[in-house]
């Protein structure tokens, strides 16, 4: 074998496996040769003791290790690459620029039965037909086969044939079918799948709306781009009509024959918009989500692939779906904080699409009535083209703000008195309230009133969160629970109460306070089940009068006409976060809450309780709007040097005893400013490091965790510090690998949460 390897071979295969390792491995060819060998294929390999499947990145006539102790590949799985090229690049730009193994990044792109090593499904179907339209009944077909004779009548009636499902349907089996073929009387021909070229449709169900001008400049600006790459923030306030911008854009693309792929935040929370995708168009829609089972993703996939579906409407991951023919990809929501996965891969689903449009030479349409400040940020200095709707749709009018002081005033589960006023105001006009709250549960503490304990996770630091229904303790960040204990844990006295409120209690005091006045929550406990949350909706639509509270599932894309009123309890959480994105999110929530108001011909009003009426931010938000607040806000982050103006990426580590991590990123750090001293990297134009720090929660999960943040004015200098990090913790530095095996670590490109 070895001789085979030293006289035969003087190709190697590069070759991307499933492990954290950020490298590629060199195999020998299979030994059946390289002939049918491409990128994008899979291998079956080994790898130590264990047989891996591999995708195939490239062959070479290089290797850096001795060929006499590389291996060959065992097997071949595919004649044709599974991954299609530009899938391909794109995995291998998002495994570089998130400093990530290439073989996990293929992972997370592709569906679970590829990865697997399943066999793409033949894309064909069966149609059986008579192979001679004989008058009679044939000879060999007994007078008792009933089910036979039931099937060959029945294809006599259809001589062009019947295709397999259809025939199953009517009552005519597999069996059946092979027995008649075995006597020779019908035949099975394999079809191709039709694609959406031989599909002989119309595009449309439903007529389009009138664009008002607006939406038509927007939808004009965008189509003289078809075709090429560039990038548009659509930016438009709620009830501007966007979807409408997005469906008359995608009518576009499909007629060109080309398909269109949309993502969207969260596919559950946002039924109306899917549902005007399927009424709207007659072509084949996938909507690929984490609902999908494994098999649903891969069918899924293979549609968008094969040319069968002209839609691709998912959450995240659906950016690695491959198309046929790429023509138009929108980001609904551009600043979502869903569009970023926080583990593993902790990829932005939006900044891939726009490479994805750039490498395939098509338009993106980033939409949002409240865009990211980075978005913002790109539109300014031209690389973006700013698109507006100011004004809503239908008949609406945009709803007052009020800053509501609650400074000194006794809240019962959370409401003012003031705000309970202005609730029996719009009941009493039939319509409906929204209570928007982003916390979930009964009470977020349990505390002691003798001694000041309080019900602590375990294995976090942070307080258990108190539920009624049904009761219990249950940590948010770790899953813990237990029940609610009686006594004090620390003086055993029973003198326990809640502290502040969640959606369960501020229910419960709406039930009580506005009798008969039905409580509709929506929180991620009141919507467990398939329909639940449906079903709360279609409730919400009788339009009675009704009291909604919610988390921010509330303040989604929904659409609720009779809603006139829309409070937000507790502001100034948002306006003290120790994240330095949290006054963009608060602001970012309030304009889509208030969004909610008033949407229908009802004027609407949006009410903000808060400690803190006169805070300038929020009062430039109220009185000037989201755009001045994100001009406020870009100033800030430009002084600061932070996003958009700076970039960072955030060195993660938990271990188990404490201290390991806090070695392990000192360490680093000395070696990362060697590193940068020695190719002037450093100076307040290169690489600042910041750390190491306990995270903002230093312990969850019994994992203690740390981090540290590195920083620069500019992209490379960053990401060459990152690599060369990265590099040292995977093998170029003995000390830091040893004491990197004892903990987890990560590294987050573009961090969102820190
Ligand atoms: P957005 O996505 O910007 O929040 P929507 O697309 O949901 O706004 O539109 C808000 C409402 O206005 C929807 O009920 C929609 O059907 C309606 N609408 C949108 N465009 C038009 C139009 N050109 N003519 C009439 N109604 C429209
Ligand atoms: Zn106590
Ligand atoms: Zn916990």
């Amino acid at each position: 074998m070895g001789n085979y390897a030293k006289t035969e071979s003087t190709h190697y295969l590069q070759v991307a496996l499933p492990t954290p390792l950020r490298r590629v491995f060199d195999y020998l060819p299979p030994k059946s040769g390289i002939d049918a060998l491409s990128p994008g294929i899979r291998l079956k390999v080994p790898f130590g003791p264990r047989k891996l499947i591999g995708i195939l990145i490239a062959i070479t006539t290089k290797t850096d290790i001795p060929p006499c102790s590389l291996k060959h590949a065992e097997h071949v799985l595919d004649e044709q690459p599974i991954i299609p090229r530009d899938l391909l690049d794109l995995c291998r730009w998002v495994a570089h620029y998130y400093h990530h193994s290439l073989g996990e990044t293929l992972s997370t792109a592709i569906p679970v039965a590829l990865r697997q090593g399943k066999p793409v499904a033949q894309q064909t179907r069966k149609l059986w037909r008579l192979t001679y339209p004989a008058a009679e009944v044939p000879s060999n077909i007994a007078r008792n086969a009933k089910l036979q004779l039931a099937a060959w009548q029945l294809l006599k009636q259809h001589l062009k044939g019947l295709h397999e499902p259809m025939l199953k349907s009517l009552g005519v089996s597999s069996q059946t079918l092979s027995a008649l073929e075995k006597k020779g009387e019908v035949e099975c021909i394999l079809e191709e799948l039709p694609t959406l070229h031989t599909m002989p449709q119309s595009i449309l169900h439903e007529a389009p709306l009138t664009l008002n001008p607006e939406q038509a400049h927007v939808v004009q600006q965008i189509r003289q781009a078809a075709q090429q790459f560039q990038t548009f923030l659509l930016q438009g306030i709620t009830g501007s009509g966007k979807t409408e911008v997005y469906l008359q854009l995608i009518e576009h693309t499909l007629k060109a024959g080309r398909q269109a792929l949309v993502l969207i935040p969260e596919i559950g929370l946002t039924p109306q918009t899917l549902h005007r995708f399927e009424q709207r168009f007659a072509v084949p829609i996938v909507v690929i989500h984490s609902g999908l089972n494994d098999s649903e993703r891969f069918l899924a996939w293979q549609k968008a692939i094969d040319y069968r579906a002209g839609i691709i409407i998912g959450t995240r991951s659906a950016v690695f779906t491959p198309l046929a023919k790429p023509g138009l990809i929108i980001i609904d929501e551009e600043h979502d904080a869903s569009y970023k996965q926080q583990d593993s891969l902790r990829y932005s689903a939006r900044d891939i699409a726009i490479y994805r449009a750039r490498q395939t030479n098509i338009p993106i349409v980033l939409g949002s009535a409240t865009p990211s400040l980075e978005t913002i940020h790109n539109a300014k200095a031209h690389r973006y083209r700013h698109l507006r709707l100011n004004q809503r749709a239908g008949m609406a009018k945009p709803p007052s703000i009020e800053l509501l002081n609650i400074r000194g005033e006794t809240l019962q589960a959370g409401l003012s008195s003031a705000l309970q006023q202005k609730i029996t105001q719009h009941l009493e006009k039939d319509q409906q309230v929204l209570i928007f709250i982003n916390r979930r549960g009964y009470a977020p503490t349990l505390l002691c009133h003798e001694c000041g304990w309080a019900a602590d996770c375990p294995d976090c630091d942070a307080h258990l969160t108190i539920h009624r229904q049904p009761a219990h303790l249950h940590c948010h960040h770790c899953d813990y629970q237990q029940p609610i204990p009686e006594r004090c844990g620390r003086c055993n006295t029973a003198s326990l109460f809640p502290v502040g409120a969640g959606t369960e209690r501020i229910e419960d005091f709406l039930i009580g306070q506005f009798d008969p006045t039905p409580v509709i929550r929506i929180d991620r406990d009141s919507t467990r089940g398939k329909s639940r949350l449906q079903q709360l909706f279609k409730d919400i639509h009788q339009g009675e009068p009704a009291i909604l509270v919610g988390t921010q599932m509330l303040a989604k894309g929904h659409h609720f006409p009779k809603v006139t009123l829309v409070a937000i309890l507790d502001a100034d959480s948002g306006l003290f976060s120790s994240d330095f994105r949290g006054l963009e999110r608060l602001g970012q929530l309030i304009t889509q809450v208030a969004g909610r108001a008033g949407r229908g011909t009802l004027a609407g009003e949006v009410v903000i309780q808060t400690h803190h009426p006169e805070s300038p931010i929020l009062n430039s938000l109220v009185t000037e709007g989201y755009d001045t607040f994100a001009n406020t806000l870009l100033a800030e982050r430009e002084k600061l040097g932070l996003p958009p103006y700076g970039y960072i990426g955030l060195f993660r580590v938990e271990c188990k005893k404490h201290e390991e991590g806090e070695q392990l990123l000192l360490q680093l750090r000395e070696l990362i400013n060697q590193f940068l001293q020695h190719n002037n990297l450093n100076g307040p134009l290169g690489v600042t490091l910041l750390g190491p720090l306990p995270a903002p929660m230093e312990k969850r999960q019994n994992w203690y965790r740390w981090q540290m943040l590195v920083s620069s004015p500019a992209r490379q200098p960053l990401h060459t510090a990152i690599a060369f990090a990265v590099h040292q913790l995977e093998g170029g530095n003995q000390m830091l690998v040893k004491l990197a095996r004892k903990l987890r670590w990560s590294v987050d490109i573009d961090p969102q949460d820190m």
